[in-house]
């Protein structure tokens, strides 16, 4: 047997210090995981259960460019932590969540603002705000034997070299033990998932010509050009 159509390539990240790969299976992102931003975005801050949405694993890049999406005005940066699976399963104790844990990466999960704005309003699912091309810029992977598991530290991100977000890993609502073990709840998680997990106060939008640098402590920063 043969593939029809040449099978697409299998999207994947670099880990830094080696030549590996980390192949990417899929992309789960939290919503409002930061109660600052979560106040931002006008909603109640309390921990209320963690909420969900997915990005393609292809919509994560590591080319350092952002090229501004079609069909929308107010494109947005968010600053997030990744947190990248070497196993999964269902059902994860809080306690074991971290023993899945390959590494950490930087990431942003950059958002269609207006086009979200609207399907909230409507109703609608968010892929259209969040799950287009190059939509999750992203830095190597640091692995958790490196880096170690990193549950405080500063989360910036500056854009044209002014601080436009700033927080820190400990303030998240859901810790990330937290929501890799409620997302096994729900979905069997695997090798190779990634999960973006929210982002603080200050988000807002790039224009084209900006440059964007996202920094977490003990992580590589992340430099991206609008374009
Ligand atoms: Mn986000």
């Amino acid at each position: 047997m043969s593939y029809a159509i040449t099978p697409p390539s299998i999207p994947s990240l670099p880990i830094q210090g080696t030549e590996d790969l980390f192949p990417v299976r899929r992309v789960y992102c939290i919503g409002r995981n930061y109660a600052a931003h979560a106040v931002e975005m006008g909603h109640d801050p309390d921990k209320e259960p963690p909420f969900f949405f997915q990005k393609n694993p292809d919509n994560l890049d590591t080319s350092g460019s952002f090229p501004y999406p079609p069909q929308s005005e107010d494109v947005h940066h968010e600053v997030e932590l990744a947190v990248a699976l070497k196993s999964g399963g269902k059902n994860i104790p809080v306690d074991e969540a971290l023993g899945h844990v390959f590494g950490y990466a930087v990431s942003l999960d950059m958002t269609r603002r207006d086009l979200q704005g609207e399907a909230k309003k409507m109703g609608r699912p968010w892929e259209i705000g969040k799950a287009f091309e190059a939509s999750a810029p992203i830095t190597p992977i640091v692995t958790a034997a490196e880096c170690g598991h990193l549950s405080n530290g500063e989360i910036v991100l500056r854009v044209n070299d002014t601080v436009h977000q700033q927080g820190d890993l400990n303030q998240m609502i859901w810790k990330v033990p937290e929501m890799i073990s409620y997302l096994s709840n729900y979905f069997e998680l695997a090798a190779g998932d990634v999960i973006l997990t929210g982002t603080p106060a200050g988000v807002g939008p790039v224009q084209r010509g900006d440059t964007m640098e996202a920094v977490i402590t003990d992580l590589p920063a992340l430099h991206v050009k609008v374009v």
